[in-house]
């Protein structure tokens, strides 16, 4: 049995993960902060509900208590949750505006890898996928070719790309654990209105690739930044 818990995943790519994940055969915790929403999507898809805002010390704690008190190991973290921050152009982006977004997209992801780890640790194939996103990229927004080169902003790529740095440490750190990131690639969901061009069947597919190396092999990647066509330029 693979024990997978899912931040923010009470709509959009997180919802979609838990849906395969579970049809994959894993037992889902589906994280989110409000617990009515919650509720219903963990209702909807056959998962167990974890109330948890991932800017929340408090909130993090008490999820880890509940999944440590329901069977002990956590297989799969999927480091989902993730705000935009309203798209504020580069020279109008204050440091509070800033520090907002990271509380959610850097800071959250800390502070739940951080308090999991116990979990993890007992766990026989530990795997941890951070989503990221090609905005992230340095490679990826400074090539002219690119359609995110043409997106500009400071507080959402900034996190992400310190996200990305966040993996290659933790990867690093955690020899035992299949560390990961991912660019789900542009999907239509909340985080942008509905504008992305993909489905999110097709945003999740890398998530879901790497979430499932639980249990089949610790000799998966590790470290990586992949999209759904295979490894990303950092
Ligand atoms: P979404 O539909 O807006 O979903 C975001 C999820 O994160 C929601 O469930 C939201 O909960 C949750 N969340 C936000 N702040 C939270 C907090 N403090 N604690 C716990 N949960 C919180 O957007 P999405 O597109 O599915 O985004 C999922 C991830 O994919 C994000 O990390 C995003 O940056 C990344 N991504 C998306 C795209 C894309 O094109 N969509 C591309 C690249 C990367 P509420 O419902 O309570 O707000």
């Amino acid at each position: 049995m693979t024990i997978t818990l899912i931040t923010g995943a009470n709509k959009g790519l997180g919802y979609e993960t838990a849906r395969q994940l579970i049809g994959r055969g894993h037992t889902v915790w589906l994280g989110a902060r409000d617990a009515e929403r919650g509720r219903t999507a963990a209702d909807e898809l056959g998962a167990s509900f974890l109330e948890l805002d991932v800017t929340d010390e408090e909130s993090v704690a008490e999820a880890v208590r509940v999944v440590g008190s329901a069977g002990g190991a956590l297989d799969v973290l999927v480091n989902n949750a993730g705000i935009a921050g309203g798209f504020v152009p580069v020279l109008e982006t204050t440091a509070d505006q800033l520090r907002h977004v990271f509380d959610t997209n850097v800071f959250g992801v800390v502070r739940v890898t951080q308090a999991f780890l116990p979990l993890l640790a007992a766990s026989e194939a530990p795997v941890i996928v951070n989503v990221g996103s090609g905005m992230g990229s340095l490679a990826i927004t400074t090539d002219p070719s690119r359609f995110e080169h043409s997106l500009t902003g400071l507080a959402y790529p900034a996190s992400k790309a310190a996200l990305s740095m966040l993996t290659s440490q933790y990867a690093k750190a955690l020899p035992n654990v299949r560390v990961n990131v991912v660019d789900p690639g542009y999907t239509a969901t909340d985080l942008n209105g509905k504008r992305g061009t993909q489905t999110v069947a097709e945003g999740v597919e890398a998530i879901v690739a790497l979430a499932d190396l639980a249990g089949a092999t610790v000799d998966g990647p590790t470290g990586s930044f992949r999209d759904r066509n295979g490894v990303v330029p950092w």
